[in-house]
């Protein structure tokens, strides 16, 4: 990840979020099933796939994020939540 991008991504992460949260109701079909999705309102910012790309993928058929591997590990659960709080749309669910 380039400098520049890791310091709006560390200003994301810092910012206090509105009171939304994903939607398991528009939940992408791309995401494989199990815990942690991402819904229908993701920008594909890059974040979540910058902090998790073991988790998270870009489709460029529809231009946004899926969850395409669930974690398995506390560390990799640790590393998908630390996604999740870092999406500025809140369109991860997990
Ligand atoms: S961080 Fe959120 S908005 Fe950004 S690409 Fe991931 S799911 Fe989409």
């Amino acid at each position: 990840m380039h400098f520049t991008q890791k310091i709006y991504a560390w200003i994301i992460c810092h910012q206090p979020t509105p009171n939304i949260m994903a939607d398991i109701n528009d939940r992408l079909p791309q995401n494989i099933e199990g815990r942690f999705y991402v819904d229908t309102t993701c920008i594909d910012c890059d974040n979540c796939r910058s902090h998790a790309p073991g988790f998270f993928r870009r489709d460029d058929d529809i231009g946004s994020t899926y969850v395409y591997r669930q974690p398995v590990t506390e560390e990799e659960i640790s590393d998908c939540i630390e996604a999740m709080e870092c999406c500025p749309t809140e369109s991860i669910g997990g």
